[in-house]
């Protein structure tokens, strides 16, 4: 449940609230807005008594939180969430600036992905993709540079100012990327791996979130909702596309998921129109259709030579693509009151 706080109460109101949640055997998350203080009561809430609360100083009133997911759910904060990426060039996902990460799907080696770091940059986006832990179909491909795939992001941040984003397979690795990244990547196969999702939330970098191919909504945000009841509450949905019978694309990118996702939480969402269809004649439309349906930024898969790409050539645009694509970008991202 949340407890609305009337937009005059005394900071010893709001506590006094807390000191009544904790009794219940609930834990309080406090979410100062601009006119009042909400304060969500989390946990099994279902046989607590709230006339307590409903009768204790400064508060307006106490609402039951109907969707499952409490503190990612758009009942709780009204205001969209903003979520830093790091990085020197200062970019985030959920403001109107769009959040525009592009860059390999793997880290292939030093020379290339620094030179195309710079593409990027040039581009105009405001982080760096690139894999150094790949979770691939097959045991026999290629896996990723591991450590030295970090150290080499790391160094292409160093050199732009670009904001890093790698994916974190396991628990055991969490650590490990946390020094080199600026936001930690959950892939989509391990959406709902529960011990992953508490990992990343009891560290303190933004996660970014991918939808599992075959996953609901609510299992989307219920997902994100392990990583922000531990502690982190940067987190950046991802719609990657699903797993449907059709078969002209690798996935199925279903967008309105994007307005759907704003009506119903606060966090940011972006779109990876590159895992979406896997085929790079299909992304820049694809980019395009995100930012006009409100997509907070995108995630695209760039390669110089996506011919001899390592994982997933086929869908990677040049950086040539990437820097056409920006002009037309911006144009839709002004129709639609966001900046590229
Ligand atoms: C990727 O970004 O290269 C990737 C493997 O993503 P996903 O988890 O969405 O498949
Ligand atoms: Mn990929």
């Amino acid at each position: 449940m949340i407890v609305v706080m009337q937009s005059e109460a005394t900071k010893a109101q709001v506590n006094h609230v807390v000191k009544l949640i904790r009794e219940m055997g609930l834990r309080e998350h406090i979410i100062v807005g601009t006119e009042r203080t909400v304060v969500a009561a989390l946990g099994d809430d279902r046989h607590k008594d709230k006339d307590k609360l409903e009768n204790a100083g400064g508060v307006e009133r106490v609402m039951p939180v109907l969707a499952p997911y409490k503190m990612a759910s758009r009942e709780v904060k009204k205001e969209r969430s903003i979520v830093p990426l790091g990085g020197r060039l200062g970019g985030s996902a959920g403001g109107k600036r769009l959040a525009i990460i592009a860059g390999p799907c793997s880290v292939e080696d030093r020379a290339k992905t620094l030179e195309l770091a710079q593409a990027v940059r040039d581009a105009g986006a405001t982080g760096l993709r690139g894999g150094a832990f790949k979770p691939r179909t097959s045991p026999y491909a290629f896996q990723g540079l591991g450590e030295k795939g970090l150290e080499i992001l790391a160094q292409a941040r160093d050199k732009t100012g670009l904001a890093v984003v790698t994916e974190v397979m396991a628990v055991d690795q969490v650590a490990l990327v946390g020094r080199y990244a600026d936001v930690l990547q959950v892939g989509a196969r391990n959406m709902q791996n529960f011990n992953l999702l508490c990992a990343v939330g009891e560290q303190h970098k933004p996660v970014l979130l991918k939808r599992g191919i075959s996953a609901t909504l609510e299992e989307f945000l219920l997902a994100a909702e392990y990583i922000m009841s531990r502690g982190n509450p940067n987190v950046i949905l991802c719609e990657r596309g699903i797993r449907t019978f059709e078969n002209y694309c690798r996935n199925t990118l279903p967008l309105a998921v994007v307005p759907e996702i704003h009506r119903i939480s606060h966090l940011p969402i972006i779109v990876d129109p590159s895992q979406g269809t896997g085929h790079a004649h299909l992304v820049p439309d694809m980019c395009r259709a995100a930012v006009a349906c409100g997509a907070d930024g995108l995630i695209i898969e760039c390669h110089a030579d996506p011919e001899h790409a390592l994982t997933d050539g086929a869908q990677s645009i040049t950086p040539r693509v990437l820097a056409a694509l920006a002009e037309s970008l911006q144009k839709i991202a002004a129709a639609v009151d966001r900046q590229w």
